[in-house]
Parts: C-alpha cells; sequence; structure tokens
C-alpha cells in the first residue's frame, strides 16, 4: 500500500489536488486549476484527474478524501448534483475515482468535510464539539459531534443557512422568506444594499459609491471607515448569523462555532455584533465559543485528508 493521501476539492469555481504523507502536516504538493466560463462535469472530472496524476507521477495513493461543492450521499459516494456545474446528477464519484486509482476513496459535500478539517487541523483542534458555518457566496454548516461529523438521515444536517430568521422577510433562493443565507451571504447583502442606492442615491454616505457594482467587501471596507449605511447592512448579516447560532446552540450545545468565508473577515464590530446576538438568543445556561476558521481556502483538502481515515 502507498504512502500518499490524496485530497481533491471541487469547489464552485475552482478545482485543487494534494498530496500528504502520511503523518506529515505539511502539504508535499499541490496544484490548483480554475474551471472554465462553461464547465460541465466530464471537463472538471478529466481536469482534476490530471491534477492528480501529475502529482502521483507513478505512485498508487493510499486512499483518497474528496470535497465536492453540493449534495453527495456519503454511504455510496454518489453526487446528487452541483448547483454550479451541469452533468453532476447523481454520478457515482467515489467508484470512477476508484476505477482511476485503484484506491478507497470517500466522498462528501464541502461544508462537512471543511467542518472535518477544522476540527481535526483547525480552529475546532481539542474540542469534542462544534459548529462550522461558511458566510461567502452562501452559507453553509457542518456538525462535529462526539468528534465525529454528524451528517444527518440523508446527509442534509448542518443547513443553518436556510433556518428562517424573519419569515416575513426577503425571498431567498430556496423559495422560503428571511432565511440566514439571504440576509447574511455576501451577494444578498450588496445586492439589497444596491436596490436602496437606486431609490436613495444619497443614502450612501461617505466612501461608498463610485464606479463599478457595490460588493459586500466594499461595504465592509466603508463600515470599517465609519459609514453607518455600510454598517446597517453588515450589522444586519451579524445579527442573522447571531441568531441563527444562538438557536443551534439552544438545540446542540456545541463547545464552539467556528466560522470562515469572505464575509466573515468584515472586521472586529462585525465579529461582535455576532457574538452579542448569539450569546442573547441562546439561553444563559448554554455556553459556547465563536471563533475564526483557520484553514481558508485549505479546509475542504484538509477535510478531504481526515475523511480517508489515515490521520
Ligand atoms: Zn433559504
Amino acid at each position: 500500500m502507498g504512502t500518499m493521501i490524496l485530497a481533491l476539492d471541487f469547489g464552485g469555481t475552482k478545482l485543487s489536488a494534494a498530496l500528504l504523507a502520511r503523518g506529515s502536516t505539511t502539504w508535499q504538493d499541490h496544484r490548483r486549476a480554475f474551471s472554465p466560463p462553461h464547465p460541465d462535469a466530464a471537463q472538471d472530472l478529466h481536469t482534476i484527474i490530471a491534477l492528480a496524476r501529475a502529482l502521483l507521477g507513478h505512485e498508487k495513493p493510499a486512499a483518497i478524501g474528496v470535497s465536492f461543492g453540493g449534495p453527495v450521499d456519503y454511504q455510496t459516494g454518489t453526487v446528487r448534483l452541483s448547483h454550479h456545474v451541469p452533468g453532476w446528477e447523481n454520478l457515482p464519484l467515489k467508484t470512477i475515482l476508484e476505477t482511476e486509482f485503484d484506491a478507497p476513496t470517500h466522498v462528501d459535500n464541502d461544508a462537512n468535510v471543511a467542518a472535518l478539517g477544522e476540527s481535526r487541523f483547525g480552529a475546532g483542534r481539542g474540542f469534542s464539539s462544534m459548529g462550522y458555518l461558511t458566510v461567502s457566496t452562501g452559507v453553509g454548516g457542518g456538525w462535529i459531534l462526539n468528534g465525529q461529523p454528524w451528517r444527518g438521515a440523508n446527509g442534509m444536517a448542518g443547513e443553518i443557512g436556510h433556518i428562517t430568521i424573519d419569515p416575513n422577510g426577503p425571498l431567498c433562493l430556496c423559495g422560503k422568506r428571511g432565511c440566514v443565507e439571504r440576509l447574511a451571504s455576501g451577494p444578498y447583502l450588496a445586492a439589497d444594499a444596491r436596490e436602496e442606492l437606486l431609490h436613495s442615491p444619497l443614502a450612501a454616505g461617505e466612501g461608498l459609491g463610485g464606479e463599478g457594482p457595490l460588493t459586500a467587501k466594499q461595504l465592509a471596507e466603508a463600515a470599517a471607515q465609519g459609514n453607518a449605511f455600510a454598517w446597517k447592512y453588515l450589522q444586519r448579516s451579524a445579527w442573522a448569523l447571531g441568531v441563527g447560532i444562538g438557536n443551534a446552540a439552544n438545540l446542540l450545545n456545541p463547545e464552539r462555532f467556528v466560522l470562515g468565508g469572505g464575509v466573515t473577515k468584515s472586521g472586529e464590530r462585525y465579529w461582535a455584533e455576532i457574538r452579542r446576538v448569539a450569546r442573547e438568543t441562546a439561553l444563559p445556561e448554554v455556553l459556547f465559543e465563536v471563533v475564526p476558521a483557520e484553514l481558508g481556502d485549505d479546509a475542504p483538502l484538509w477535510g478531504a485528508v481526515a475523511l480517508t481515515g489515515l490521520v
């Protein structure tokens, strides 16, 4: 049996492969490719296999762990679908990779895998229970309970992004109203701020507006400079996350919540608001910490390593 663990990450826009020697804590090698503008499953699969072959040379991996950006049947390693890339419907990814590389393969969705990565190698180290949230284009989540991923009856546990925060709130992509994701994710924040500026162009105040589309990052930067308009939207985001986290804490009482994703880089004030609202939402006896993720974009790859069961 080989000594190398192969980790693969099918992200929304990029594909990554990394190789780890068993027992090591740093990648032996790491390669990345961006998906073309109109990707399909066959193309992405071909690209990631080529990345992996380039990493492995003639070596056979001891095992393969895979993070996939979409719902996966963990038991069979079959992808249900991708929300970004056509052609993934019911593709038996585990079987395809086992045939290709002749090595045992484990496949799970990216939020579960990133949660596992943070739990074993990042901000969740040393804690047996943890809720993980990623706040970027969407809001995803995963659970580690008693040191193991909790996937739920059909792999859908941890969808904290679609907890209802405001039943009368704006319509979410999922068809419901006022979800955490609808109130907290980057694209929705920017879209709602743009919409308000369309009707009241002067609302932006100092340091916002100008040319080009407004982004969540610009809002965060303006808020850090004291812009009240920008802070209003970031505060809404932090509030929605805080309510979601506080409710989740009441349900499962984990030791930590670990938060990653671009929107969480919105500064100390944003974090203080999340923590304040989460604390107010949970029962006083329910104790927990809310801390930043440590592994960044590599969380799914490290989680994929842990998924193999060899570390
Ligand atoms: Zn929703």
